[in-house]
This record gives structure tokens, sequence and C-alpha cells, in this order.
């Protein structure tokens, strides 16, 4: 009897993770790491210092001895991904390459109503090393200029105190 209560008590979380799982959009897999508050913490953000970047993807499913980044945006809706969405998981991609040594062959992104996957191609990988040279070209620059005529960003913005393009006070 208590065998038996055991039992059903088992099939009762494996099929409320597998609810779980699928509201959240997870691919099948091992949940390695998570920055989301379930399963084991991601601790620290993942670098590849050479490509002076970092960050920390909401979960790493492990499939196969290959971890995939996945991204969930719940508070998102399209029918597209958004392109910068795309290149956060690239970059996902390239720092976990960095850290394991393998890179993995598709991130995962979800929105609130839909998910997509990105193929992690040597195209889009080439893509994303000209972003981030492109992006260390710029913080690397003494001035940039501002790139939007949008005073709300500005107000909203950590640097208005010190910068001179600024379109609200600081
Ligand atoms: S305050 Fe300066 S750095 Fe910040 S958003 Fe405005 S222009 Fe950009």
């Amino acid at each position: 009897m208590l065998g038996a209560i055991v039992l059903s008590l088992a099939a009762l979380f494996l099929a409320l993770a597998l609810v779980l799982r699928q509201r959240a959009g997870l691919p099948w897999g091992r949940i390695a790491a998570t920055d989301v508050g379930v399963g084991r913490p991601l601790e620290r953000p993942l670098v590849a210092a050479r490509y002076r970047l970092t960050g920390k993807p909401d979960y790493l499913i492990e499939r196969g001895g290959v971890l995939i980044p996945v991204e969930v945006k719940p508070g998102r809706q399209a029918l597209q991904p958004y392109d910068a969405d795309l290149m956060q998981l690239a970059a996902y991609c390239l720092l976990v390459e960095e850290t394991t040594g393998r890179a993995p062959p598709y991130a995962v992104l979800r929105y609130a109503n839909a998910t997509f996957r990105l193929e992690y191609r040597p195209d889009v990988r080439r893509r994303l090393l000209a972003l981030i040279a492109d992006m260390h070209a710029l913080l690397d620059a003494d001035d940039v200029a501002r790139s939007h005529d949008d005073p709300r960003r500005c107000a909203a913005c950590g640097f208005r105190g010190v910068c001179d393009d600024a379109l609200a006070d600081g």
C-alpha cells in the first residue's frame, strides 16, 4: 500500500515536472543549470575572456553531453523573434563554446506565445563576432554620437549626468 502511494506520488511529481517544463517551453534534456530559481543555480556568469564577453542564460539544458542555452522572455509576444534576442542567444552559444569547449548546435528562445530556435551555424557565429567587435570599438572610443532622439531613454539612462549628448537633465 505504502509502495503504491510512493509510486503514485512519484508519478504525480513527474507529470508536474513535465507540465512545468512544457509551459516554460524548455527542450527535453537535463536542466544542468538555471538562472531563474528552478534547479541548480548558475552561480557565476559564463565568461569568454578573449571576446570580453560575459552573460547568464536562463537555463542550460544538457542534451547528449552538450549544453543548450535557453532564454525565456515571458512578457514578450511576437510571431517572429527580435533580432537582438537572436544575437543574445548566439552570445550564449559562444559563451558555452568558450567555457566548455563544445559549441551548442542551437539555442532556444521562449516568448509568451511562441518558442524559437536559433541554429548556431558558422554564419551566425561570424555575425556575432562582427557585432562584438563593433560594440568594443564603440566602448573603446572617446566620443560616440547619440543614436536616438528619445528624451525618455536619456531620462532613464544612468549616464545622463556625465553625457554631453543627454536629452534629459541629470
Ligand atoms: S544620456 Fe547619453 S548615453 Fe544615455 S541614452 Fe541619452 S544620449 Fe545615450
